[in-house]
């Protein structure tokens, strides 16, 4: 188990400030569980019309403060607008982000439990999500303790149109990209691994092969290096975030 390393965070107050945002900016906000005396919120909002459906998570690791923050300040600048309809999950672990911790009170890693749905959270999140319909994109906002920079994993198995480069281009503005070419213990370019074979196999499911394997063709897992500033982890995943969502735009 990593030390405790991550800035005090309050998931109480961060889910008042998610739902005050949300509801302002037009969403449903649905509390599909709790942990720890915090609401596990969901956050969906439809257009009439075809729009492409765009779900975006984060907070699912404890000590991973930046990327909840960087979704409630798009959510609070209107970034999820009538473009698409959206599903969110802004804090999946508010046990592990107030301890500052990875894994739940029970020391689970709730990015390992999408197979074996030990946890209450996972358990709740993926009733939720069994309810949800399948997703045109899937983006899964991390940050990483041992990264020199910005990187992501994409699985795209139909060889849709990738927007890896594109993410990581507009981390690029923001802060150093991960150059390496091995990225936890994963060949990488550029800053992107593609993940081989098939994932489905894995013992062990995080989130984002949840979701290959049940609602969507298209999903990225982006991570931000910790030893950087928080508002700098913050602002780059805002622009990633941000430009994950940009060509999915219809008129
Ligand atoms: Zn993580």
């Amino acid at each position: 188990m990593p030390p405790v390393k991550a800035a005090p965070f309050d998931p109480l107050d961060f889910a008042v400030r998610v739902e005050a945002a949300a509801r302002a900016t037009g969403f449903r906000v649905e509390r599909f569980g709790e942990a720890g005396g915090c609401p596990l919120l969901a956050l969906t909002k439809r257009t009439p019309g075809p729009r492409p459906r765009i779900y975006v998570s984060a907070g699912i690791h404890g000590d991973e403060p930046a990327p909840p923050l960087a979704l409630l300040e798009l959510i609070e600048a209107g970034a999820f607008d009538a473009r698409a309809v959206w599903f969110v999950c802004p804090m999946l672990n508010p046990v592990g982000l107030a301890r500052g911790i990875r894994e739940n009170e029970a020391g689970i890693d709730l990015n390992r439990d999408y197979r074996s749905l030990q946890s209450p959270e996972v358990r709740a999140h993926v009733a939720w999500l069994r309810r949800q319909p399948n997703f045109d994109l899937a983006l899964s906002v991390h940050e990483d303790w041992e990264s020199v920079g910005f990187y992501l994993y994409e699985q795209n198995p139909d060889g849709r149109p990738s927007l890896a480069d594109a993410l990581v281009a507009s981390a690029a503005r923001f802060c150093p990209i991960d150059m390496s070419a091995v990225i936890e213990g994963r060949e990488a370019h550029g800053g992107v691994i593609r993940v081989p074979g098939d994932p489905l196999e894995r013992p062990l499911w995080p989130e984002s092969i949840y979701l290959r394997a049940n609602h969507t063709r298209l999903a990225y897992t982006v991570e931000t290096p910790s030893s950087l500033p928080l508002a700098q982890r913050v602002a780059t995943l805002r622009a990633v975030v941000s430009r994950a969502i940009e060509p999915t735009v219809k008129p």
